[in-house]
């Protein structure tokens, strides 16, 4: 502040009289003259000092009792009176001095009393006192009391928290003694025993419980406890006590409520009943499914898993026995399931419908050597005898087809070949009556002639022959009489029982005539059915149309399929929308034998799927679906065998009567097929019956593994491979397929597996193979392959095969093995390579070369 500050300004600033300013100020130790001396402000901060002192002590009377009580204020004030009038009158200056005490309220010292009014305060006082310490007594003991209540609730909650982990503890040692799994015990409770527990002293249960803990643990039974715990009732009592213990120790006051509710199995009187479900179960069934089926989450039956030590996820698959430890850990029981449940029903659905047996059509399949003109015969028959619809003739192709003629109905499955008709036996499906054996006149019996006779016996379908081309000029139809009697099938005139038609798929001549003899042999096997009933049958053909959705060819086999059915197609299911014929033409339906195509199915079934109509949709829907999980199941099952070790197997077995071990030989020549079938059937002994169900020249085809699946039987391969569809057919099945380049070695393993000896087998192992791309040929190298290795690894010294169409052509070594112009000692999957083979330099593009390695292996059984 620039500007000095007098007493008299200050006095105005503060609003008080100069003079108590001055006062104030020397009261404060500090003398002025007058109101116009200067006041520094060091002066000012003193005077405030000093009042501050003069007022807090006034605040705190009982800390300085010597300390001034009162602020006295004087007051002078002059005044002016006029004496006397007149001449005399006079004007005289009158200072009248006041002086005042204020006493701060309440603070006020006790006025000087008299010593009677001395004594009723002094009484008064004692009263005071007396009453102060009963109060205070009075809240001591309150306080004395809620310690005592709080300890006694503190200590009731440690005995409710300490019976819980000993309820706990007590249920795991129940559920470790019991649990070695019986069927449909449950991990709950063992009420009986451990009812008593609580009254009994000990049991590792706390000792000072009061009664009324004990009440509180013991439990009465709260009828709330079941719905509460409803929700969670498939968890065992130890995991709910696992669960109320895990989370901390001792909470008390909630944790002692759940000892009471529901937590505190223990004191029980009456278990509250869990829902025990049944529930059953495959060979094999995902976490995820097995949750769904116990109504838990997926998390659940993992962790129970874990508990089991078992590492699963919910995707996992786990088998049968694991499920079922897993149903019985979380209180459940499970049945093995058949699957059949819906099955069964629809069988008794299906019995229910009884009708009279009228004769039907022959269902016929065309099989034959290639260009033997199996297609050709079925287009001939096809285009004439088909009645055509009002598009003038156009038929189209759905995998079938059925003609009418004077003397009845035939249905042709439309597919020729082989393949279609093992991949249908394999699937367990016996469509065909009887096959017709196309035979060249031209050409005679080869080797598929010989194959389609052994699937023909195989499934116990007569054959009819049809010496096709009778045309030709070089035609000669005793040619193939005399070929397929050396196959036990033998013509009329030789004294047998097949019949033998010559025709001309070209011009037609004897076509008539061969479907006479179809019919004629359709007589013979009497061949009947129950038309007027619901429609049984099988999958021909499938196929998924942008348009019409899921199209099925059926071949209806009992009963009338009719538009508007229900039916149930393999894993499919659906209402039949529309019927065709082959002729695409609507049909309202479709009797025994009659190939029809179907709309209105839920997806597109498989070739070989049965059909039922069944009454409702309901259970269209239900087989359906236990079947998909059915067939997913087989699928993660390992295929039972008919592996050679199987049979070795059996023979340790005693009183099974002849075994039979069927083998399917296909070789490179056919003198080795020939030598391979002779000294391998000539093992047979009185144990052990060896057949040779299947043989043949050339590689392994998919025909040759339908028919390995249907009988049983392992494969030979003799210096021939399994193509890409055969092997597929192999690993899905579990077919023994076995690879040969040693005559001696299929006759020695053959030979022990029929003696029933376990000794040391010599394995071939093929390690690695590789594409032939391009074949390079230089002076200095020779012929190099240009390859590819498609699968493994081709090692440099290991002994190689060349392959051209799946039939070995060259064994021998390899000269070189070279990436990017180095020589390296191997070359892995995926990796391009130049391969040299030592004295072989007919390497063609397309040819494989494959890398193996011999081993060998102790049998076991
Ligand atoms: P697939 O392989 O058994 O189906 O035989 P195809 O039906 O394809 O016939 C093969 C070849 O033989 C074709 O060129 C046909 O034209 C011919 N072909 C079929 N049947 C006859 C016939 O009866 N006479 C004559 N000359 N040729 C025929």
């Amino acid at each position: 502040m620039s500007q000095q500050t007098t007493i008299r300004k200050l006095a105005e600033l503060v609003n008080a009289p100069v003079e108590k300013l001055l006062e104030q100020l020397a009261e404060a130790g500090m003398a002025f003259d007058g109101p116009d001396q200067v006041v520094t402000s060091i002066e000012k901060m003193k005077l405030l000092g000093f009042l501050k002192r003069a007022h807090g002590k006034g605040d705190k009377p009982a800390e300085d009792a010597a300390a001034p009580k009162k602020i006295t204020l004087n007051r002078r004030k002059v005044q002016e009176l006029t004496v006397g009038g007149g001449k005399t009158r006079s004007t005289v200056a009158v200072e009248v001095r006041q002086k005042r005490t204020y006493f701060k309220a309440g603070e006020m010292e006790a006025p000087p009393v008299s010593d009677e009014r001395e004594d009723a305060l002094r009484k008064l006082e004692e009263s005071r006192q007396r009453n102060l310490t009963e109060q205070q007594k009075l809240a001591e003991d309150d306080k004395r009391r809620a310690d005592e209540v709080a300890e006694r609730k503190r200590l009731e909650e440690a005995a409710a928290a300490e019976k819980i982990v000993a309820v706990a503890v007590a249920e795991v040692e129940a559920r470790e003694e019991t649990t070695k799994p019986k069927p449909g015990h449950h991990g709950a409770p063992k009420p009986a025993p451990r009812a008593e527990a609580p009254r009994g002293e000990d049991r590792g249960t706390p000792k000072h419980k009061t009664r009324g803990s004990h009440a509180m643990v013991a439990g009465v039974e709260d009828d709330d406890s079941a719905s509460r715990f409803a929700g969670q009732l498939h968890l065992s009592a130890t995991d709910r006590a696992r669960r109320s213990t895990a989370r901390g120790k001792p909470k008390p006051k909630r944790q002692a409520e759940q000892a009471r509710s529901g937590g505190g199995a223990h004191g029980f009187s009456r278990p509250t009943a869990p829902i025990v479900r049944e529930i059953a179960i495959g060979d094999a069934i995902t976490v995820a499914d097995l949750a769904q089926k116990l109504a838990l989450k997926g998390g659940d039956v993992v962790k129970t898993l874990f508990k089991m030590g078992v590492m699963a996820t919910i995707t996992q698959t786990i088998d049968h026995d694991t499920a079922v430890l897993v149903a019985e850990e979380l209180g459940h029981t499970a049945v093995r399931a058949g699957g059949d449940d819906a099955e069964i029903e629809l069988l008794a659905h299906a019995e229910e419908v009884q009708g009279d047996r009228t004769a039907r059509p022959p269902v016929v399949t065309i099989m034959g050597h290639v260009d033997h003109g199996k297609t050709s015969l079925l287009d001939y028959i096809r285009r004439t005898k088909v009645a055509s619809g009002e598009a003038g003739g156009i038929t189209q192709h759905i995998g079938a087809y059925h003609v009418e003629t004077d003397k009845g109905v035939i249905s042709f499955l439309d597919t020729p070949g082989h393949a279609a008709f093992t991949q249908m036996r394999a699937r367990g499906a016996k469509l065909t009556d009887i096959v017709i054996l196309v035979v060249a006149a031209d050409d005679g019996v080869m080797p598929q002639t010989i194959e389609a006779v052994q699937h023909a016996k195989a499934a116990k379908v007569p054959l009819i022959i049809a010496i096709n081309k009778i045309d030709k000029s070089d035609a000669d139809p005793s040619q193939v009489k005399n070929g397929l009697l050396a196959h036990d099938v033998v013509a009329e005139e030789f004294g047998g029982d097949t019949q033998f038609v010559e025709v001309s798929a070209k011009t037609g001549q004897g076509v008539d005539a061969l479907l006479d003899a179809v019919l004629l042999q359709a007589e013979v096997l009497e061949l009947t059915a129950v038309t007027d009933a619901r429609a049984t049958g099988v999958v021909i053909e499938s196929s998924l149309d942008r348009g019409r959705g899921p199209v099925a060819t059926v071949l209806v086999q009992q009963g009338t399929l009719k538009k508007g059915d229900y039916l149930v197609c393999g894993v499919q299911y659906g209402r039949v929308r529309a019927l065709f014929d082959e002729t695409g033409s609507q049909v309202p339906e479709a009797g025994p034998s009659i190939p029809v195509q179907v709309l209105g199915l839920s997806g597109v079934p498989d070739a070989g799927d049965d059909f039922v109509v069944v009454d409702d949709e309901r259970l269209a829907k239900e087989v359906a679906q236990q079947r998909d999980i059915k067939r997913r199941e087989s699928r993660m099952v390992a295929v039972p065998g008919n592996r050679m070790e199987d049979i070795m197997a059996q023979m340790g077995q005693q009183g099974e009567g002849q075994l039979a071990l069927n083998l399917v030989i296909k070789a490179d020549v056919q003198g080795s097929v020939q030598a391979l079938r002779e000294a391998l059937t000539a093992l047979s002994t009185d144990a052990i019956r060896i057949n040779v169900i299947g043989s043949g020249v050339g590689g392994i085809t998919e025909s040759d593994a339908n028919s390995a699946v249907t009988s049983k039987a392992t494969i030979i391969g003799f210096n021939v491979r399994a193509d890409a569809t055969a092997r597929r057919v192999v690993e899905s099945n579990g077919v023994d397929l076995r690879y040969f380049s040693i005559i001696y070695d299929v006759i020695d393993q053959v030979k022990q597996v029929a003696s029933g000896i376990l000794g040391v087998e010599i394995r071939e192992e093929i390690i690695g193979t590789a594409e032939v791309r391009d074949v390079f040929r230089s002076s200095k190298f020779g012929a190099v392959a240009g390859c590819m290795v498609v699968e493994g690894v081709v090692k440099r010294h290991k002994p190689i095969r060349v392959l051209r169409d799946s039939v070995v052509v060259f064994e021998g070594e390899l000269e070189s093995l070279r990436r990017f112009k180095e020589n390296v000692d191997e070359v892995r999957n995926g990796t391009e390579c130049g391969i040299g083979v030592k004295r072989y330099d007919d390497v063609k593009p397309g040819d494989q070369i494959e890398c193996f390695e011999r081993i060998e292996v102790q049998r076991t059984l």
